[in-house]
């Protein structure tokens, strides 16, 4: 395009007429900008476009046509097969996930086309309950990810009344907003993931003068939350003030899984159902651990109320599922298994460098026994394999290309080094 020197390249003002408006806000281009010419003297400034670009955005989403509402609801066998390839055993959490998730969804749609009868679809939020390190966060956010949806994790246990310091129930809904662009519409059936919502129960014992943890107001603002209210959102976050603009966010629509670890829920469920906990006195660790594993699979809306959530809350949150601990196998699987398994990411970086990466099963086995005795699920084995790999990763950008690595049982004790001066240990 030749342009003069005051012309550049965009379609701007018209050539010889400097003094150009925009047709729609009279301003001139010396103000907003390049101006895009139509035909007979009709010129758009780049804030009018925007201005009718969410004009028709706004109309498209109102006649439900909106750009990432799916066609079709993926069915909760298609949802599951997606949750296996990242997501290990948890096999009734993935099921029960994936009815709500999808009953969710065609309620939504229900919504969206106008049924019109009188038979309302309530919403299904989700319950989790299961240890630390299990799967709970990554079930709902992989479930996120598959359907195209906003999602957003946040901590019961910092939230506070308004005027104490913490974190505001609200904020909640800004990550969601955060997670969207800040598109409401996109943020408003969004995911939103509440971890830790045992410590808010009535038994909390997380009592503090400057966080109102287990007070009435967390506990109300929480629980409109979850049923469907207006919210309004501070787009900075933090603290409200009263001079602030608020992003007014329905609720309605956005889909709750609650977690919890709710450590102790089993012995309510024995004690429920007559059994003693004390007779496994004899019976050998796994023994005790599998009959726990048991007992948690049965728990039941009664025995969340016996633990200490308040009625209300429970009641909103319709869909009870219990993830169960990892055995050490599951550990191993978890290792190598999922899209982007641990071994799979160090495979990856070791074959950037020309370099090839193995791990013995003894190996993968030793490092799972050492994750399990930290307690903490399968997010102790990230620790373990660093730990395992922080001498080589250090040293292997310098080394020659074309080698092979071995790691052995014995490297993962620290018995044996992975890259000893001499090379034994690569191939
Ligand atoms: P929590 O149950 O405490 O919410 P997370 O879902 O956050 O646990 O798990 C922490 C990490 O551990 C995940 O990011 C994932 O890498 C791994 N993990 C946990 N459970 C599983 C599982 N069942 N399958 C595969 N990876 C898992």
């Amino acid at each position: 395009m030749t342009s003069g020197k005051d012309q550049p390249s965009t379609k701007r003002g018209p050539q010889g007429k400097k003094n150009a408006n925009c047709s729609f806000c009279r301003k001139s281009y010396r103000d907003v900008g390049p101006l895009v010419e139509g035909p007979d003297d009709v010129y758009i400034c780049g804030e009018c476009i925007e201005l009718c670009q969410s004009i028709l955005d706004q109309e498209r989403r109102r006649r439900g046509d909106s750009k990432s509402l799916f066609s079709k609801v993926p069915t909760p066998r298609e949802m599951v097969s997606n949750l296996d390839q990242y997501v290990i055993g948890q096999e009734r959490a993935k099921k029960t996930l994936s009815v709500a998730v999808h009953n969710h969804y065609k309620r939504l749609m229900a919504g969206a086309e106008g049924g019109n009868d009188d038979i309302e679809i309530e919403k299904s939020n989700v319950l989790f309950v299961g240890p630390t390190g299990s799967g709970k966060t990554l079930l709902a956010r992989t479930l996120a990810r598959y359907l195209q949806v906003p999602f957003a994790i946040g901590d019961a246990t910092t939230l506070t009344e308004a005027g104490y310091v913490g974190e505001d129930v609200e904020n909640l809904l800004l990550k969601l907003l955060h997670a969207a662009d800040f598109d409401i519409e996109q943020a408003q059936r969004g995911i939103l993931f509440i971890d830790e919502i045992d410590k808010i129960g009535k038994t909390s014992q997380n009592v503090s003068i400057t966080r109102d943890v287990s007070g009435e107001g967390v506990q109300q603002a929480l629980l409109k939350m979850l049923e469907g209210t207006v919210a309004n959102v501070p787009p900075q976050g933090g603290r409200k003030h009263p001079e602030q603009q608020y992003i007014q966010v329905d609720t309605s629509n956005i889909l709750f899984i609650c977690g919890g670890t709710f450590v102790g829920l089993e012995d309510i469920v024995a004690k429920r159902l007559g059994k003693k906990m004390i007779g496994f006195g004899q019976a050998s660790g796994r023994h005790i651990e599998e009959e726990r594993e048991n007992l948690l699979g049965e728990a039941t809306v009664d025995d969340i109320l016996e633990f200490g959530l308040i009625p209300e809350l429970v009641g909103r949150l319709p869909v009870l599922t219990t993830l169960s601990p990892l055995s050490e196998s599951d550990l191993v699987r978890i290792l190598t298994e999922p899209k982007n398994s641990l071994i799979k990411q160090y495979e990856k970086l070791f074959a950037m460098e020309e370099a090839s990466l193995e791990f013995t099963d003894g190996a993968l086995r030793e490092i799972a026994r050492i994750a399990k005795a930290k307690e903490t699920g399968a997010r102790g084995l990230r620790s373990v394999v660093e730990q395992v790999m922080f001498d080589i990763m250090y040293e292997l950008p310098e080394q020659e290309r074309g080698r092979k690595y071995l790691v052995t049982e014995e490297i993962v004790r620290g018995e044996s080094d992975l890259f000893p001066a001499d090379g034994s240990a690569a191939a």
